[in-house]
């Protein structure tokens, strides 16, 4: 690295760091958090008291650490803050979709009997825009037209190139002018509710196949879901789900014989085609009604045929630690008032914020809450979410690796192997923090190790 101003600042810490008489432990601390980019600073203790004598047997404080705090994984989904914890995140959610599919982590291995697709719900058109297109192996042009028209704006509606997969230009409408930004921040705001109105049809639909009641059918049938929100270069979400028929016990018990693979597909292709969202009519603008695109991708998981179940979960995982950065929107929160010109965006992004800060104004909208979203282009909803009988739960595999730590500290003698009866557990923390100063992130940077991240806490979860 260049030594200049700003960064011989940073080498002064760093150097102090390093003389520290304590560094070995931030080393150690630094080297528990799994290569963390931005670790949570907790200040505080544990003790461990015996119920009957009233003795403390064993007790751990942060005072003695360096700085007086202890340095924990910050746990973000989001691989532009911290790749270190995304890919924890990644690889938790790899396993828990995978459980799902085959079995494991509690899932018995029966559950891949069960009927099951990985669909794909996708976003209506606003509008064209520069896509790259491919067919057998080459790149098809992107939106050749003979007789293209030319819109009021002057441009000519038609594009002969065959992008390239990095082209700047992948995602941006044809005209920026004719694009109908209102309707795609509109759409990601209302994504949520299609996707629970899309979930209720299907679960409608099956019953109604099925010749049962709603209520009828939940004891014989229940569906589960798993599913991750995917940026389009446009700016808008699309859904990729895993969904799955159980019988009423969840994925221990076997679906009813009439619940076939090709009743689900059924469903899910009427669901999708007939569920809506309106927004109210605003300004001088009537009411709209928004729902899916035509496109729906609907396929089966097969353990070795076309879509694999590692393939279905490498999928959810990989989207399941992205936001819409990828689009190339930020990744914070815009401040009322701030200079969107300032925003180191492309136009295209700049445009869909400004939408949602134009729509958010009209209080007939304010229930979309797209102001406080506009950094996600509109999009509130959740990522990754699972329905109660899916699989195992991230917080399930979280205390899982916990546990497993927390038998190494024993193993290694940092804690004590105590009876959990007779003993008593007294642990008080508090935030002190987080990330590093220029100095410290210099000495992380040299301390990172290939280690798998150990996210236990000595003597407790903190949070
Ligand atoms: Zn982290
Ligand atoms: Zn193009
Ligand atoms: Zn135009």
């Amino acid at each position: 690295m260049p030594v200049t101003s700003a960064n011989t600042h940073a080498i002064r810490g760093a150097i102090a760091r390093l003389n520290d008489p304590n560094c070995s432990r931030f080393a150690s601390q630094i080297r528990r958090t799994g290569g963390c980019r931005q670790p949570i600073h907790l200040r505080g203790k544990v003790e461990h008291w015996d119920k009957a004598t009233g003795t403390l047997l064993h007790r751990y404080s942060t005072r003695l650490e360096p700085d007086g705090v202890l340095r924990v994984p910050c746990k973000t989904r989001r691989a532009s803050r911290c790749p270190a914890c995304a890919e924890t995140y990644r690889a938790d959610t790899y396993h828990l979709i995978r459980a799902g599919l085959v079995g494991g982590k509690g899932v018995p291995a029966s559950v891949t009997a069960h009927p099951c697709l990985f669909i794909t719900l996708t976003a209506p058109s606003f509008g064209p825009v520069h896509t790259r297109r491919q067919h057998n192996g080459s790149v098809l042009p992107c939106h050749p037209r003979r007789d293209a028209e030319i819109c009021p704006h002057g441009c000519v509606l038609s594009c002969t190139a065959r992008h390239g997969a990095d082209d700047d230009c992948l995602g941006e409408p044809l005209c920026p002018d004719c694009y109908d930004y209102t309707g795609s921040v509109l759409f990601n705001a209302v994504a949520p509710l299609l996707w629970k109105r899309f979930a209720d049809a299907i679960r409608r639909r099956l019953a109604k196949l099925g010749g049962l009641t709603l209520r009828d059918m939940r004891d014989q049938l229940v569906v589960s879901f798993a599913k991750v929100a995917e940026y389009q270069r446009r700016g808008v979400v699309h859904l990729h789900a895993v969904i799955r028929l159980d019988g009423p016990a969840g994925p221990i018990s076997s679906p009813p014989a009439w619940a076939t693979l090709d009743l689900l597909a059924q469903a899910v292709e009427h669901a999708a085609s007939v569920v809506t969202a309106k927004v109210p009519a605003y300004n001088d603008q009537p009411e709209r009604v928004l729902r899916w695109g035509t496109q729906l991708d609907t396929r089966p998981i097969t353990m070795d045929g076309e879509l694999t179940d590692q393939a279905v979960a490498g999928y959810v995982a990989k989207y399941a630690t992205k936001a819409a950065e990828c689009v190339g929107t930020i990744d914070r929160r815009i401040v009322p008032g701030e200079d969107l010109t300032a925003l180191p965006v492309r136009n295209h992004a700049r445009r869909l914020i400004a939408e949602c800060l134009r729509l958010g104004a009209f209080e007939e909208l304010a229930d979309l809450r797209v102001t406080q979203w506009a950094h996600m282009l509109g999009f509130r909803g959740h990522f990754s979410t699972r329905s109660r009988r899916y699989s195992t739960t991230l917080g399930d595999i979280r205390a899982d690796r916990q546990n497993h730590a927390r038998d190494e500290d024993i193993t290694t003698g940092r804690l004590p192997l105590l009876d959990e009866d007779t003993v008593l557990v007294i642990s008080e923390w508090e935030y002190a923090g987080k990330g590093y100063s220029p100095g410290d992130a210099l000495v992380a940077a040299l301390n990172r190790s290939p280690m798998p991240p150990s996210p236990s806490l000595v003597g407790g979860d903190a949070r």
